[in-house]
C-alpha cells in the first residue's frame, strides 16, 4: 500500500497563470494530496523551443506563484535534464525518489486530447494516474485515440472552467494589454521587470 500521494503539474508555465494554480489545488484538496509538485518543462518537444522563455524565467515564476501555498513545491528535474522533455523519462526518475508514493498527474482537457502522440504513451499509466480537470474547448468525441487501458488510468474532474491560457497572457503583454489578476502579482511584476514577452 503507498501512503503517500503527490500531484504533478507539468507544463512550459510561460508563464504561470492563475488557471494552473486553481486546478492544481481544486485536485489536491479534492484527492487528499499530500503535495504537488510544479515540473516547468525543458525543451518542449511539442512547441518550437525558440518560442519558448529561458527556463530560469519560467522557474522563477513559477517559485512566485507558488510561493503563498505551502503545499506547493517545484522541481528542476525537466529544466536539468539534457534534450528533449518526455513526460515518461518524468515519470521513471520520479519513481525513483518517490517510491511510497501514488503519482496523480494533473492535466487540463486539451492535454488528454494529444497525449497519443507523447513518447511511450501507452507506458505512461504504469508510473501514473492522470486527472483531467475541464478547459474551455473540449468534447468527448477527441479521446478516440486512446486505449481502454489508458482510460482505466484517467479520472475526469469537472472544474469550473478557467478560461486564462498562458498564449493569451503573453498576447495581452505584446498588445498592452492588462495581466492583473490573471497571473500572482508577483509573477506580474516579473514579467515587467524582465521585459518577458514584448516581442515575438
Ligand atoms: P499555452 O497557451 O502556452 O499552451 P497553457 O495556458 O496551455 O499555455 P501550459 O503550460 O501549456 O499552459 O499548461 C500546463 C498544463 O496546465 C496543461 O496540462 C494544460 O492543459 C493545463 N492548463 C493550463 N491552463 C489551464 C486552464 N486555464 N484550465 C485548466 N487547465 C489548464
Ligand atoms: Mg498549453
Amino acid at each position: 500500500m503507498k501512503n503517500k500521494k503527490i500531484g504533478i503539474m507539468g507544463g512550459t508555465f510561460d508563464p504561470i497563470h492563475n488557471g494552473h494554480l486553481f486546478i492544481a489545488e481544486q485536485v489536491r484538496i479534492k484527492y487528499n494530496l499530500d503535495k504537488v509538485l510544479f515540473i516547468p518543462s525543458g525543451q518542449p518537444p511539442h512547441k518550437d523551443g525558440l518560442n519558448v522563455s529561458e527556463a530560469i524565467h519560467r522557474y522563477n515564476m513559477v517559485n512566485l506563484a507558488i510561493a503563498s501555498n505551502d503545499y506547493f513545491f517545484s522541481s528542476l528535474i525537466e529544466i536539468d535534464r539534457k534534450g528533449n522533455t518526455y513526460t515518461i523519462d518524468t515519470l521513471k526518475q520520479l519513481k525513483t525518489v518517490y517510491l511510497d508514493s501514488e503519482i496523480y498527474f494533473i492535466v487540463g482537457y486539451d492535454t488528454i486530447e494529444t497525449i497519443h502522440t507523447w513518447k511511450d504513451y501507452e507506458l505512461l499509466p504504469e508510473y501514473t494516474r492522470f486527472v483531467v480537470v475541464s478547459r474551455t474547448t473540449q468534447s468527448a468525441g477527441n479521446l478516440i485515440n486512446l486505449t481502454e487501458d489508458f482510460l482505466d488510468k484517467v479520472d475526469f474532474f469537472e472544474t469550473p472552467v478557467i478560461d486564462i491560457s498562458s498564449t493569451e497572457i503573453r498576447q495581452n503583454i505584446y498588445n498592452n494589454k492588462s495581466i492583473t489578476y490573471m497571473v500572482d502579482n508577483q509573477v506580474e511584476r516579473y514579467i515587467y521587470k524582465h521585459n518577458l514577452y514584448r516581442a515575438r
